[in-house]
């Protein structure tokens, strides 16, 4: 007989499971075991195996050995109501983890307030009997738990003949929290004394009735129809068992054996030891030592002494980190000041005050009536469903944290102590934790979550900071002071390197820090190809504040500026006058450069609060940029106005975002028209349009006609031709501009621009990417721009290169059958090329 040893998960008190202060667990219904009431938050591996995903059970775990069994660890009692709150997993689905490992980090105390019970179950979920077991008393991390006889699978049994017939009914399922732990227990329990094979399905795929586990992994919610099949001498009185658990049936039907059902398997993924792949928001290399970030849940009181007190109390402490938030505004700079202003806003918002005071009224306390207001609106954005709005999360949690740190009497922007060279690794990390840190020792970010457009993505790499995100919750169990290399140029995270590795990327470190300073010294310098083709590279910005940096870079102008900075996070629309002054200052910052002024791109994922835009089920498909315009006229008419007043007029030009069509233009054609009468001005300035629709790309030749200029969003040209949304996470990786279908349009559009002799611009990200410069020359583009910072290096690529060579390789481009083909041609092409000018040379 075979035999595993399990040894202790949690350090606590260790009790039978008779004990545990739940039925389904201490009638065993869920499989044999022990129990801990936990002292420590962290539950380690108490074998080896595979981590089984288990879908959204983020309070329980379970381990899949080598002999096909299933160990399931249930931290805690009814957990599943937290939704996750208070679990940080530090290992995922398919991993495969050794004894001692840690696997979960959870909030002991949460647990201890808001669930039934921490005690924690450790359980042979897939069969088997405990020969000997630690009965009661005081256990550590890694004492002996138990012995294991494994006995028969679970799965094993009851195989009927195939060709006998099933017979199929459908559930409705309504347990709260849809199959978790418990209600899959009781299922299995119900079927044990029947001689049937019993099979759940939802959707495509299958799992074993008899399983606790494989019916968590299936991922069962309230209100889910689920089919249930059953084969065998005693399939009726099975499914007569499950009927007194799950109501009565919503239909039924007789199939034959065998079916064809994707069963759900349990992947043996092993992640690739040393590297952890993550999504890009701030390129660059770092080499540092692992600095954890962890933030453990404040925990507050729901009881309050009296509303007056509580009140003053509440008032006070917002007084206070508003006040420390006003005070950062002051040192920080471009986009850092721009989001502290808006916590600014957000601190003070007057719907926030109002839930929370509806809170207080009920005789809470402070912070518990403050973590509620927030997270209620935290709940509708989550409920929103929009990745970018769910990004904006980070920012409210971010207040959430701060003022209950003053009302637990610390310090509002209280951080750690750094190492000198520190790679933060976050599970998230909130806007103001990264600006109170101290920026000389951090030399790069690592967050487990988060997408590339959060603020903190925006803030590193305004810093300069190479960050990466979304790169699973492994990140969270690397240990303080383990040597990091960060490559968020490639996108991945290298832990614990070889010293090799080390030497190599110092070099490769020392190399770009004297090729930068190179790059700068030429930035200057106007912009040819090595065949004369001058190229103008421009900048984008989004604040005053970054106007005179990118001058310093070498931008010969400002390719769009994008207003929404103006708009965003106040409580009323920025009058003729403000904005006027505004475009004005950055215009006189510019020097005589070209100052493009993109009117607002609003709506959407960027939505303001005094819009009231209507609620879009699919906002990025809804009413934004020009269209959100043309809806609000007066809005429109408003910044037209002010653009029009900057001086000298010729210095501006103006940019409409999200076009699709002629009427469009028109509409806005008109309406200059207009204001050129009232406001007695001589010339128009130049005017232009993104090109950031598949349909404006198409109808590039029909939409040059009428404007003066053609400028590619790429970022938004890709989400809308790949179907990908441009802040999805999972995503980020796929949605590559170099895509050949994306290419194939902004051929289209530079034929148009070059065909009627208009000047065709890239704007979006795939301007800044070195990559992709070769590849927009040859395809017809004449600018460029850039995020400031990456200028001098573009400028530099574009030297390097012959025009006409670009050419032949765009073409070669449009034929590859993905943006990954597209980058390695690029990438093979460039080393051809700096061999034959070194020969040349
Ligand atoms: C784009 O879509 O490429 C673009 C430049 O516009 P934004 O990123 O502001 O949507
Ligand atoms: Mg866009």
């Amino acid at each position: 007989m075979t035999t595993l040893l399990l040894k202790s998960p949690l350090a606590g008190w260790c009790m039978p499971l008779s004990e545990v202060p739940d039925p389904v667990f201490a009638e065993r219904m869920a499989g044999d075991g022990v129990a801990i009431d936990p002292t420590g938050n962290i539950l380690y591996a108490p074998c080896d195996g595979v981590i089984v995903p288990l879908k959204d059970a983020k309070h329980a775990l379970t381990i899949h050995t080598a002999s096909g069994h299933d160990i399931l660890l249930h931290v805690g009692i009814d957990t599943v109501k937290l939704a996750g709150e208070g679990f940080a997993a530090l290992v995922q689905a398919g991993q495969h983890v050794t004894t001692g490992q840690a696997l979960l980090r959870f909030d002991l105390d949460l647990i201890a307030r808001r669930a039934r019970s921490a005690v924690t179950p450790i359980l042979l979920a897939s069969g088997g009997s405990v020969r000997r077991r630690t009965e009661s008393g005081v256990v550590a991390v890694g004492d002996f738990l138990m012995e294991v006889e494994l006995g028969l699978l679970v799965g094993e049994l009851r195989t009927p003949a195939v060709g006998a017939e099933e017979i199929s009914q459908f559930f409705n399922i309504d347990f709260d929290h849809g199959l978790h732990a418990r209600p899959a227990a009781r299922v299995a329990a119900a079927l044990r004394p029947f001689d049937a094979r019993v099979t759940f399905i939802l959707r495509d795929r299958s799992a074993n009735a008899r399983s606790t586990v494989a019916l968590m992994s299936l991922g069962v919610y309230r209100g889910d129809i689920i089919e249930v099949r059953a084969a065998g001498s005693e399939a009726e009185n099975a499914l007569a068992a499950l009927e007194s658990l799950l109501g009565a049936p919503v239909g039924s039907a007789v199939v034959a054996l065998p079916q064809e059902v994707a069963v759900v398997k349990i992947p043996n993924v092993e992640s690739r030891a040393g590297h952890i792949k993550a999504v890009i928001a701030s390129g660059g290399v770092a080499i540092g030592e692992a600095a954890q970030l962890f933030q453990p849940e404040i925990s507050v009181r729901e009881i309050g002494d009296g509303v007056e007190r509580e009140t003053v109390a509440l008032n006070a402490a917002i007084a206070i980190v508003k006040l420390n938030i006003e005070s950062l505004v002051k040192t920080a700079n471009g986009e850092q000041q721009t989001i502290l202003a808006a916590h600014v806003e957000l601190i003070q918002d007057p719907e926030l005050a109002s839930r929370a005071d509806d809170w207080l009224r009920r005789g809470t306390s402070a912070g518990y009536a403050w973590r509620k207001a927030l997270r209620s609106i935290v709940d509708t954005l989550r409920a929103d469903g929009d990745a970018h709005m769910m990004e904006r999360v980070a920012d409210l949690r971010d207040l959430e944290n701060q003022v209950l740190l003053v009302l637990d009497g610390r310090c509002p922007g209280q951080t750690r102590d750094l190492p000198e060279r520190a790679i933060l690794i976050a599970d998230e990390l909130l806007p103001s934790q990264l600006v109170s840190l101290d920026p000389a020792r951090v030399a790069g970010i690592c967050t487990a979550r988060g997408g590339p457009t959060s603020h903190v993505a925006i803030i590193a790499a305004a810093m300069g900071i190479p960050a990466l995100v979304a790169a699973g919750p492994l990140i969270l169990e690397i240990i303080d002071g383990t040597r990091l290399i960060l490559n968020a140029d490639r996108g991945h995270l290298h832990v614990s390197p070889e010293l090799v590795e080390i030497k190599a990327a110092q070099q490769d470190l020392a190399q770009r820090a004297s090729q930068q300073a190179a790059d700068i010294a030429a930035a200057q310098d106007i912009c040819r190809t090595r065949d004369q083709l001058q190229i103008k590279v421009y900048a984008n910005l989004g604040a005053l504040a970054e106007a005179a940096p990118a001058v310093a870079k070498g931008a010969e102008g400002c390719g769009l500026l994008r207003t929404e900075f103006l708009f965003l996070d106040r409580r009323e629309p920025p009058d003729e006058n403000e904005q006027a002054r505004e475009y004005q200052m950055i215009a006189t910052t510019l020097g005589s450069r070209p100052l493009t002024i993109r009117t607002l791109d609003i709506g959407g994922d960027k939505p303001i609060a005094y819009l009231p835009l209507p609620r879009e089920d699919n906002p990025a498909l809804g009413l934004r940029g020009l269209r959100t315009s043309l809806w609000q006229p007066e809005l429109l008419r408003t910044q037209l106005r002010a653009i029009l007043r900057v001086q000298p007029a010729s210095q501006c030009r103006i940019l409409l975002p999200m076009v699709t069509d002629i009427g469009d233009v028109r509409v806005v054609r008109a309406l200059l028209n207009e204001l050129q009468i009232e406001m007695g001005i001589a010339e128009l300035p130049a005017l232009g349009i993104m090109i950031e629709t598949p349909a404006s790309a198409l109808l590039a030749d029909q939409l040059v006609g009428e404007v003066d200029f053609l400028s590619i969003g790429t970022n938004d040209l890709s989400q809308y031709t790949l179907a990908m949304d441009r802040g999805h996470p999972e995503l980020a990786a796929r949605l590559d501009a170099l895509h050949p279908a994306v290419l194939r349009l902004i051929e289209a559009v530079a034929n148009a621009g070059n065909t009627q002799h208009k000047e065709v611009a890239v704007c979006g990200g795939l301007g800044s990417d070195p990559i992709a410069i070769p590849i927009l020359i040859g395809l017809g583009v004449d600018e460029v721009s850039a995020v400031p910072a990456l200028i001098p290096r573009i400028k530099r690529v574009i030297r390097s290169l012959d025009a006409s060579a670009c050419a032949v390789l765009a073409q070669e481009a449009l034929a590859q059958t993905s943006a990954t083909a597209v980058r390695a041609l690029v990438e093979a092409w460039l080393v051809r090329q700096s061999a034959q000018s070194v020969s040349g040379a």
